[in-house]
């Protein structure tokens, strides 16, 4: 039998990393899912990855603990030759006015995206690379992209997503390797559950709100062949918000 080809996906148990995580599972990948803490719904995601691909397995760790995401993610490539894709999706919000949001809650939705995208990036490039082969495609958000009232951590954090994927895109494009974002608009998920949606879909041309799989569907073409001289983008997927 030959090599899979594997897809990790930080995040990958809900929300929008479940249907990435399906979406690269139909697409023949062997998906490894990343969590942090919901070990149930990360299993649940594992039966169906298992039902519409060649299978996959569970990842747990912290994005933000660098020893932990470098241990494992080295043991992955030591199991496996041909690591292919990182999808970086792990992400919360921890929404509030500039004067009232605490250091804390800038920090740790700074660490979660940015050092999440530092701790799981670095230790697979260098195996893509020598592969001459890798797909990266992390999220951003509209946010970044408007700057959303109340998010100005989220914003920064998703903007910093933006600028690392155009540097280290143009750092490893002749060496085979894509990285590319994609910014979604208001995606139903649990993290947009305490939105006034009512009001934000009169906001979106296309007067609702996105489904996780139009989502997957964009980072899945990112992932795939079709998409060879894409690099150092970011594609929004917004139903017309921009
Ligand atoms: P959810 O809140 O539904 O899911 C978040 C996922 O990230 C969960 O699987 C969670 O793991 C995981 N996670 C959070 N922190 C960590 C961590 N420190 N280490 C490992 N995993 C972690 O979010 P969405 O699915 O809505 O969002 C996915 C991504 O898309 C995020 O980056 C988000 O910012 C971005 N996005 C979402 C939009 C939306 O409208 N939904 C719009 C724009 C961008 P666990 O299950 O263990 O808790």
């Amino acid at each position: 039998m030959s090599e899979p080809r594997v897809a990790v996906v930080t995040g990958g148990g809900r929300g929008l990393g479940k249907a990435i995580s399906l979406a690269l599972a139909s697409s023949g990948y062997w998906v490894v899912v990343n969590y942090k803490s919901n070990q149930e719904a990360a299993e649940q995601t594992l039966e169906l990855i298992r039902s519409s691909g060649p299978g996959g397995e569970l990842l747990p760790f912290d994005v933000t603990d660098a020893r932990e995401a470098t241990s494992h993610l080295k043991g992955l490539i030591g199991r496996f030759s041909r690591v292919e894709v990182l999808v970086n999706n792990a992400g919360i919000a921890a929404d509030s006015v500039f004067g009232l949001m605490s250091a804390e809650e800038w920090r740790r939705v700074l660490d979660t995206t940015l050092d999440g995208f530092f701790n799981c990036t670095k230790p697979l490039l260098t195996h893509m690379v020598s592969n001459r082969r890798g797909s990266i495609v992390s999220m951003s958000s509209i946010s970044a992209l408007v700057g959303n009232r109340g998010q100005a951590n989220y914003a920064a954090a998703k903007a910093g997503i933006i600028g690392a994927t155009r540097a280290l895109a143009s750092e490893v494009a002749r060496l085979g390797v894509r990285v590319n974002c994609v910014a979604p608009g208001v995606i139903e998920t649990e993290m947009i559950g305490d939105l006034p949606l009512s009001e934000i879909k009169k906001m979106i041309p296309m007067g609702r709100l996105g489904k996780p799989e139009e989502v997957a569907g964009v980072v899945r073409f990112l992932c795939s062949d079709d998409a060879s001289y894409v690099t150092g983008q970011v594609i929004s997927v917004n139903g017309g918000m921009l």
